[in-house]
């Protein structure tokens, strides 16, 4: 069913049709509020909130029930309720004095780029393929940085505040410093501004939504609460999808201090031989030993 949408704020961009609930209530917030800044502001501080403490809560109650206890990678470090309350008060604090302001430039950007964010929106098919570019690129940056981070100076100022937990739980995704929290945003939100300005460079790219950032964005989310769950189920996302990173591969991160550097993949660890863990250790013994058994025989 298609519904018509007339925009009050005198914008052409809401005078179209909104050919289902999700664009129409999309076209509507912006109708309501008038002022695109404030509304695309507004729409990303909230959804931000919604997502992040709304994902966090499930993890919150699951620490309560004990027959979850069978799935917490670190059995005996369940989180206390103190733990929890003062690690939300800090990442509350951090939400509005760190990340408030850059959110409200975002629409000003959007604009200078041709970010469309009138209805319709681009089929799903360009959408997934966009979002699969940014889960990749996002990765590779957060290796980078994350890596970075464990270096001497960096570890001591910066990157020591997010580990203060060795066993995570779900709220300590963003209780970080607001140079991290900075550095690494910047591989959520800098790729799909980059792609906007290569779509304006290259007639070929088809060009970004900003529904399709706002998506982006909450999977993302989704992913950085789930990987500081510290619970790894028979039916999570690693189980079926092997390169998929899950809770196991950060909280050994958390646990041993080192290793594991990469957000949502296991590949990078992988290639660059830094996953941690006694598992990882034996492994790559044991592909050491068979390279030198290998050129041992061709030396023969
Ligand atoms: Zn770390
Ligand atoms: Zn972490």
């Amino acid at each position: 069913m298609s519904t018509n949408v007339t925009s009050t704020t005198g914008s052409a961009l809401f005078s179209t049709i909104a050919s289902n609930k999700v664009e129409e209530l999309w076209a509507s917030w912006y109708i309501y509020w008038g002022n695109d800044v404030l509304a695309t502001g507004l729409l990303f501080f909230l959804v931000h909130e919604f997502m992040y403490f709304g994902r966090c809560l499930p993890w919150f109650i699951i620490d309560q029930i004990p027959y979850f206890n069978k799935y917490k990678i670190q059995p005996n470090k369940i989180p206390t309720n103190q733990q929890q309350w003062e690690c939300f008060k800090a990442v509350l604090k951090s939400h509005f004095l760190v990340e408030a302001l850059p959110i409200w430039l975002f629409h000003p950007i959007c604009s200078q780029l041709k970010i469309t964010y009138g209805v319709p929106f681009p089929s799903w098919k360009i959408q997934f393929a966009q979002i699969v570019f940014f889960f990749i690129c996002e990765d590779l940056w957060h290796y980078s940085f994350h890596r970075l981070f464990h270096y001497g100076w960096f570890y001591k100022n910066i990157h020591k505040i997010h580990h203060k937990y060795a066993a995570p739980f779900g709220l300590a995704a963003e209780y970080a410093h607001p140079a991290e929290v900075m550095a690494l945003g910047v591989g959520t939100v800098g790729f799909p501004i980059l792609y906007a300005f290569l779509a304006t460079k290259y007639a070929s790219l088809p060009s970004i939504h900003l529904f399709t950032i706002t998506l982006w964005i909450v999977l993302r989310l989704f992913q950085a609460v789930d990987s500081h769950s510290g619970y790894d189920f028979p039916w999570s996302l690693n189980k079926f999808f092997p390169l998929w990173a899950g809770a196991e591969h950060h909280d050994d991160h958390h646990h041993y201090f080192i290793g594991n550097y990469a957000s949502s993949f296991r590949v990078w660890d992988w290639l660059l031989s830094t996953e941690c863990g006694d598992l990882a250790r034996v492994n790559r013994v044991k592909n050491a030993n068979n390279k030198n058994e290998k050129k041992h025989k061709i030396g023969k």
